[in-house]
């Protein structure tokens, strides 16, 4: 089988979200780039039932190269992101906070330091329909210089160069969110860091964990 260690951690991707509460149903799709060929999760497939076989090869065309199923709607996304970046992995979720965020913001503020781990202030890319390539275009401009981007009326979406890391991102971002859901609420200005104290952060992730591909501050 083609790919099969990515098909592999891509099945088990699904089912890690779908167990964090991360996704709901069949939503949310993942997928990782091995040189010019795609695995991603099928669509509408029970992420209990799915296997590595059900996770289609694609190349960056969206030529199905081996699949047995159909590709997740959401593939002429992934394939945007990829043409234009060297990003090798991608985790989009309807998680509840992110999607709820993603309704009344333009960009999350940067109030909680976590930001710093995703290059800055988390931009929410305007509202197009599921699957189309307006909505991938919006996607690709809102993850300029970042990590994840919310997508307007719809969910996140999360890149980086490991699966694994990036599936630890997908938790801390909608962590990220529900603060700012419950901070929201509050009649007076937040405070929010500025950007020097953000970079301070992002250098200070850089150097922890050496010995981990995972992003885990403090603890
Ligand atoms: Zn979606």
């Amino acid at each position: 089988m083609l790919l099969a260690v990515e098909r592999e951690a891509v099945a088990a991707a699904c089912k890690r979200l779908r167990r964090e509460g991360l996704v709901v149903g069949t939503a949310g799709n993942v997928s990782v780039r091995v040189d010019d060929l795609v695995a991603i999760s099928p669509s509408g497939v029970d992420y209990d039932d799915l296997s590595a076989a059900d996770v289609g090869v694609h190349d960056l065309d969206g030529v199905a190269v081996e699949a047995a199923l159909a590709p997740s709607s959401e593939l002429p996304l992934h394939l945007a992101i990829y043409r234009g970046t060297s990003h090798r992995a991608i985790v989009h979720t309807h998680a509840p906070a992110s999607t709820a965020l993603s309704t009344v913001v333009d960009v999350i503020p940067p109030a909680h330091y976590y930001t710093a781990m995703f290059g800055g202030p988390i931009r929410v890319a305007p509202y197009a329909t599921f699957g189309s390539q307006a909505l991938a275009a919006n996607v690709v401009a809102a993850l300029a210089d970042r990590s994840a981007a919310l997508m307007g009326n719809h969910g996140a979406v999360l890149v980086g160069a490991d699966l694994a890391k990036v599936l630890d991102q997908t938790a801390y971002l909608e962590y990220l969110c529900q603060i700012q859901l419950l901070a929201g609420p509050y009649p007076s200005t937040q405070r929010v860091l500025d950007d020097a104290e953000i970079a301070r952060v992002a250098e200070g992730l850089a150097g922890y964990g050496q010995t981990s591909t995972s992003t885990r501050p403090e603890g």
